[in-house]
């Protein structure tokens, strides 16, 4: 039978253009594989055939635009002949468990470098957290805040707004727009490497089996080589009682409602966005977090711009504080204990942001005979492979630091390692970011861990109120600082405060891996004028050749 191929309804696009067409007449295709690209100002999208056949006739052209509905091949779908080669379904050379960064990172390193492969995760997308519930909702929101509050600020530098008019479902329809536009990107890129995908949570019952429950049951599946890749998950606190006010990261990323007044347990990087973003929305915001300071991991120098600022919005900051109990009722009643004494105070809303927890102990690993740490991590070498040497493990469920750049690295050299390579993971840092307002950013030695270690360094800061580039964006709250080994000069460490820490501390983070030292970042010419500047600023502090302070 010839049938006729509409475009899908994929995204809300109209009139985009054809830049690759994938399928000549003549050809057989698979449902599912990819027979278009488009290309939009917003994104470019993979056009996924909904049957399998023999394409008869391509009905659009190499730049042509095209809508929904319109009709793009037409394809004789009786004599199909078999399909192209598909993994054997009880059988996979390699397993990837888990689509988030690392596993959706591994599968596709591994598949370019011809394997077959299979990945599995029960989420009706790919992605795994940092895709659907953490780092690209969490800076869609942030970026809505970032804006409500620059608009604020702008009044001060004469040129004032209206209060702004805050569509709660619009702005979950950008942030999920965001997301869907990146999900189903991976799904795209995962049927062009023709990655096998099974929609389910396995567990090892065996060192070469998994039991996959799947929606349509239990599915049992062999394989030669396995990457681990199962992420964590929020940490619940014990003593709270089970109540909807009651929100982890995922649930107030759900962005159900502004709360009129929020408690944020925990006063690390997620609680802090968290925190900003439903201040930005209206919410009255307490923070309360165990240590002496917010972001515990960063010098408290670094970290001091961001307590003033947040403090001077109004949001209330309660350190070497803890939550002792809660109890649900009209409102939600929390007690403390911290400096102040005992106290207690109550909320519409509690955000819970303490950690988060490795999947490790979830999946059977006993079975498989991989060692799990009591706290649920799986011990891995320089080739992330576990106690099993055909087992690899990558990502959150090895380790901190748990961030997403850290997954892909690990998964790549697991993907390579798994494919025969001699690869080894041994970066020499790994950056850490809080997207807070301003940002944190620092990699390598921090100040405290020198001072805890007996390192000696040398250190070099830059205050942004000598940037020209931080001054007329009226942000002159900025850091950056530098470490040095004190006798070769060499970079060690950095942390920088501000507008864009996040992309800046990148050159710190390359300082470091190739070893550069302050000569090398001081000569190296950086535009004016640029917050990028203040880096060879504070090089060049360090070797006394600093003229603009
Ligand atoms: C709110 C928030 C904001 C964040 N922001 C940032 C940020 O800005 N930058 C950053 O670097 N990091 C950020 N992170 C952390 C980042 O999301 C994680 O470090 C990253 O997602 C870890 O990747 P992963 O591949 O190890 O695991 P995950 O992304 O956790 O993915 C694991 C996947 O495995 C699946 N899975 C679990 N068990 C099984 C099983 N038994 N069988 C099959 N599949 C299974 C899960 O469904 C999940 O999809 C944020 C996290 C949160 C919660």
């Amino acid at each position: 039978m010839i049938k006729d191929i509409p475009l899908p309804a994929i995204g809300d696009f109209t009139d985009v253009p054809v830049v690759e067409i994938l399928v000549a007449p003549g050809d057989t295709i698979a449902e599912n594989d990819s027979i278009l690209v488009l290309e939009s100002d917003k994104a470019t999208l993979d056009v996924p055939s909904p049957v399998s056949g023999i394409v008869r006739e391509v009905l659009v052209s190499l730049g042509a635009k095209v809508s929904a509905g319109a009709i793009i091949l037409r394809i004789e779908t009786e004599t199909v002949a078999a399909p192209p080669p598909a993994a054997d379904a009880d059988h996979s050379p390699l397993v990837v468990i888990g689509a988030g960064p690392g596993g959706y990172t591994a599968a596709f390193r591994a598949a370019d470098l011809g394997r077959e492969v299979t990945l599995i995760d029960p989420r009706a997308t790919l992605g795994g957290v940092c895709l659907n519930v953490g780092c690209i909702p969490s800076k869609s929101l942030l970026h809505i805040a970032k804006v409500i509050d620059e608009a604020e600020a702008a009044r001060d530098h004469g040129l004032g707004f209206a209060a702004p008019e805050i569509d709660l479902g619009k702005i979950r329809a950008f942030k999920d727009g965001v997301v869907g536009r990146l999900t189903s990107g991976l799904e795209g890129l995962a049927r062009r490497r023709k990655v096998r995908v099974i929609r389910g949570t396995a567990r090892f019952t065996g060192p070469n089996r998994l039991s996959i429950d799947t929606e349509a049951g239990p599915q049992s599946l062999g394989f030669d080589q396995a990457i681990i890749a199962v992420g964590s998950e929020p940490v619940r606190l014990p003593f709270l009682p089970e109540d909807p006010r009651i929100i982890d990261s995922t649930g107030s990323l759900a962005l159900a409602e502004v709360p009129t007044r929020m408690l944020v347990i925990g006063g690390g990087i997620i609680g802090l966005e968290m925190a900003q973003i439903y201040h930005a929305l209206g919410a009255g915001i307490e923070i309360v977090e165990a240590t002496g300071q917010i972001i515990p991991g960063a010098d408290k120098d670094v970290v001091a711009p961001l307590t003033r600022r947040l403090r001077e919005k109004g949001i209330v900051i309660h350190t070497d504080t803890r939550v002792t109990a809660v109890t649900a009722g009209a409102r939600l009643e929390a007690r403390f204990t911290g400096p102040k004494g005992d106290f207690s105070d109550s909320y519409d809303r509690i955000l819970v942001a303490v950690g988060r927890r490795p999947n490790g102990d979830r999946i059977g690993a006993e079975q498989a005979g991989i060692a799990v740490s009591p706290q649920g991590f799986l011990a891995v070498d320089t080739q992330m492979r576990t106690s099993q040497p055909h087992i690899f493990a990558i990502g959150d469920v090895v380790g901190q630091p748990m961030l997403a750049h850290k997954a892909t690295h690990e998964a790549k050299v697991a993907a390579e390692a798994a494919c025969g390579e001699t690869v080894a993971f041994e970066a020499a840092c790994i950056p850490s970011v809080a997207y807070t307002d301003p940002e944190i950013a620092w990699v390598g030695l921090t100040e405290a861990q020198a001072k805890q270690d007996g390192i000696r360094v040398g250190k070099a800061s830059f205050p942004w109120m000598a940037s020209g580039r931080a001054l007329s964006m009226g942000r002159g709250e900025g850091l950056t600082k530098l470490l040095f080994d004190p006798d070769s000069g060499r970079v060690l460490g950095g942390a920088i405060t501000g507008a864009n820490a996040g992309d800046l501390i990148a050159e710190v983070a390359l300082a470091i891996e190739m070893r550069a030292d302050a000569h090398d970042i001081a000569l190296t010419i950086h535009p004016h004028p640029t917050l990028s500047e203040t880096v060879a600023f504070a090089a060049e502090a360090h070797l006394g050749t600093l003229t603009d302070l």
